[in-house]
């Protein structure tokens, strides 16, 4: 019997693969894979979610009122400005549902956000990658690789994988190269964890540039990742039709509330964020020390450029009892969780390195599988 006929973009298209072993073992994984939060809400942030959880035999607010009103005078913008989105993923999807037409293509870094090229085929726009050059994003060449046809840009600033930030130059530079007919979007959802100064945030880019959209999230810095919950700033007219496409009652009341008091309790979870970033700078300089290269990051993870051994690696930590996130033939990515995650994370990484490499000028042994098996 014949399947149903569906889309054939979808036969070449992955699934989404979580690390290994996050959501089907028994528990017990450190949880270094997703970039979450190591911190459990605030009680206020529980409290609201209750509250909310007792009124969800209404649908939510549409327009999310109360939660762009909060937003609109954190950021002193018009509400106008502002779009709600179930996560910041879902306003990716309907930015790229709001600019495919036949032919039209977008451009991003590679490697970059793994659901870039994924949103772009379901949505039938062609992407066109743009190797990052150390890490970082070739602004120039991605300017340079804009046709007539080039609908969007994304600049995932700070860049996940691999950390690193742009530079508000080099981002003006790059933002007075696009045509004004097609869209930047910055996905800044590491944006709070940056301490490069100035941290660069296309907030600043108001009414001269229309063409700019900026996407923010509850997901990282304010611990709400399991709520689905996000923003887009842009120019008025473009989020207009933006909150056209985007389906209306996707963001629920809980998500919407408990969104509302994270910006209440602002200071506070910033003061967490402070500490993961502390975090961070300790396991980047107690990796460097035992010899791995380690891009500085401006995000709430590092990047270990492995390369082939990428995947190896993360079988390893895995078998350690750490979820990491392996890009095959790239590098592992590893969240910076709490202190006591890091440590075991240390411990799992100066074991494979001490197994792998032999202690005579660093050179690595033959069999440099032995260690998996
Ligand atoms: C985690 C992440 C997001 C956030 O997604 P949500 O849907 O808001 O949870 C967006 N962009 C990038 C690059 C991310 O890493």
């Amino acid at each position: 019997m014949s399947l149903p006929r569906l889309r054939t973009v979808l036969d070449t298209m992955p699934s989404y693969q979580p690390s290994e072993g996050v959501y089907t073992s028994e528990g017990g994984l450190r949880l270094l894979s997703a970039n979450e939060s190591p911190y459990q809400p605030l009680p206020g942030i529980t409290e609201a979610i209750a509250r909310a959880g007792a009124t969800v035999n209404r649908y939510p607010d549409p327009g999310c009122t109360a939660l762009t009103r909060a937003l609109a005078q954190v950021h002193g913008i018009a509400e106008e400005r502002i779009v709600i989105g179930a996560g910041s993923v879902a306003l990716l999807q309907t930015l790229f549902q709001t600019i495919a037409e036949p032919g039209a293509e977008v451009v991003h870094a590679w490697p970059s956000f793994e659901l870039y090229p994924v949103l772009a085929g379901l949505a039938g726009v062609t992407s066109t990658p743009v190797p990052l050059v150390d890490g970082a994003h070739d602004l120039r060449t991605m300017a340079d690789r804009i046709t007539p046809h080039t609908r969007m840009v994304i600049v995932c600033n700070p860049n996940n994988p691999t950390g690193t930030a742009v530079t508000p130059d080099e981002l003006g530079r790059f933002i007075a190269r696009v045509p004004p007919t097609c869209l930047v979007a910055l996905d800044e959802a590491y944006y709070e964890y940056v301490r490069s100064s100035p941290a660069t945030t296309g907030l600043a880019y108001g009414a001269a540039h229309p063409n700019v959209v900026v996407l923010r999230t509850f997901s990282k810095a304010y611990g709400l990742a399991g709520l689905r919950i996000g923003y887009l700033v842009g120019d008025a007219r473009v989020v207009r039709t933006l909150r056209k496409v985007g389906l209306a009652y996707a963001v629920s009341t809980v998500a919407q509330q408990a969104a509302v008091e994270a910006l209440a309790l602002q200071a506070q979870l910033m003061r967490h964020v402070d500490s993961t970033v502390e975090e961070r700078t300790r396991v980047h300089d107690a990796l460097v020390r035992d010899g791995w290269t380690v891009p500085a990051s401006q995000a709430n993870f590092l990047w270990l450029p492995l390369g082939e051994d990428a995947a190896a690696f993360g079988r390893w930590c895995t078998r350690q009892g750490i979820a990491v996130r392996p890009f095959p033939g790239e590098g592992v990515r590893v969240t910076i969780g709490s202190a006591e995650d890091n440590d075991a994370f240390l411990t799992a990484a100066g074991t494979w390195r001490t197994t792998r490499f032999s202690a005579v000028n660093g050179q690595e042994r033959a069999g440099q599988g032995t260690v998996e098996k």
